[in-house]
Parts: structure tokens; sequence; C-alpha cells
């Protein structure tokens, strides 16, 4: 992919979130957000967060609350039944441990410390710790989750095959510090939707990349021949 190229990709993903609301800012709040998209396109995931925010009075009332009641604001997850457990078991670790549902001790460690918490909780993807060290450490990392990497091979924005640190090295220089955010939200929302883990079940033809993507490009060009062929096989 051309330098101009990625530049425009870019553009596309970092426009296509602008619409969404900002990312909540108390720690444990962003966890439970961040939680939602990896589950779910980037609208279903705000209306969950909403629903989870507006039924409960805090997180305590929904760690109590019974995983069918939960299940129902989930319920557009494919996998809503590990979600909601998934949510309730951080939870409760995290109440054990702090005796509150708060992490915004987070605040006094030093980065490396807040890290091997986050770590040490052990149910929270690597983008997730990544996205709360962006947002209280000052980190400028690039959240990047395996649904993420498998987008940005496909559209050729980053080359195959390259270490998650390379690809957030790159994506560094390319991304714009104030769209980090949206862009890694547009990204995850593409890779629910559309550019799915099963190549065969992959939608090209109605992602916004599809003009600039390696994969989609080829894609659009093979199911355009193919329909060439069908017509001239009716004719025949
Ligand atoms: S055009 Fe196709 S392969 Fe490329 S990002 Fe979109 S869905 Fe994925």
């Amino acid at each position: 992919m051309r330098a101009a190229e990625k530049r425009k990709t870019v553009k596309t993903l970092a426009r296509r979130a602008r619409a969404g609301a900002d990312p909540p800012a108390r720690v444990i709040d962003l966890i439970l957000y961040h939680l939602l998209h990896l589950h779910m396109p980037s609208a279903a995931a705000e209306r969950s967060y909403a629903r989870l925010k507006c039924k409960y009075v805090d997180w305590n009332e929904l760690r109590v609350s019974s995983d069918l009641e939960i299940r129902r604001s989930v319920a557009v997850a494919p996998d809503a039944g590990d979600l909601v457990r998934r949510i309730k078991t951080l939870l409760n670790r995290i109440q054990s441990e702090r005796s509150q549902l708060s992490l915004e001790f987070l605040s006094d460690l030093n980065k490396g410390d807040a890290r091997r918490y986050l770590r040490s909780l052990g149910l929270l993807s690597p983008a997730t710790i990544d996205l709360v060290l962006r947002q209280r450490k000052r980190d400028d990392v690039v959240p990047i989750d395996e649904h993420s990497e498998r987008v940005l091979a496909r559209t050729g924005l980053v080359p195959r095959r390259v270490s998650k640190t390379g690809i957030q090295k790159l994506l560094r220089r390319l991304v714009p510090e104030d769209r980090v955010l949206h862009f890694h939200r547009a990204v995850l929302d593409i890779a629910q939707r559309l550019c799915v883990r099963d190549e065969e079940a992959v939608k090209c033809p109605a992602c916004p990349l599809r003009e600039v993507c390696a994969f989609g490009r080829s894609r659009c060009r093979a199911a355009q021949r193919n329909g060439r062929r069908r017509g001239v096989a009716k004719r025949a």
C-alpha cells in the first residue's frame, strides 16, 4: 500500500469513529466499555454500555445481579454468556483484592507497576491494558488486539508477519495522537461487523475500506469476474 493510500485509510477510519462518544474516564468504566467493544460492533457496544449504566446504580449492583438479567443488556454479543461471566469474574476479583470497585489508585503507580497489576487480574486483553495506560499514564501506545491486527494486515496498512510491537511502531507514525482512540474503535468495529476471521464470510462489498484494501480489492475483482462468468453461462 502506497503512503498516500495509508494516510487515506487512517483518515477514513478516524472519521468513521468521530460520531461515537468519548470513552469513559474512570478506569473501571473504561475497562468494561472496552470489553463490550471487543465482543460486538461499536454501535451495539455503546448501547449496551449505556444500558448497563442506566440499569444498575453502580458496578457492585451489577456484580451481585444474576447472569440472566445482565445478559439481556448485552444480548447482541454472539458469546453473551461468556461475556457476562467474564465481567462478573473481573468485578469479583477487583472487589476481593481492593475491597472496592475502583482502580483509580493506578494513577499513583508508575507505568510498569500499573501494567503488572492489570496483567495480574488475568482477564484483560493487552489492548485493554494499553488503553488504560494511555489514558492514565500518558502512554503513547496504539492499542492493538488480534481483531485489529487481522484488519490492518488485510488492508495492507501494516505488513503481514510483523510483531505487535512493530505494528504499534508503524501506527504511531501513521495515526495522529488525537485520533488514536477513534482509530482503534473504528478498526475494531470493522473487525466485528465485516472483516471477520473466516475469510469466506468477510463482507468486503459493504466495507468503507474496500477501495484502499488490498484483500478487499482482490475480493471485489474476483466477485465481478464470477458475476461476468455466470452471465456468459446464462446467455449460452
Ligand atoms: S475491504 Fe474486506 S478485507 Fe478489507 S478491511 Fe474491509 S472487510 Fe476487511
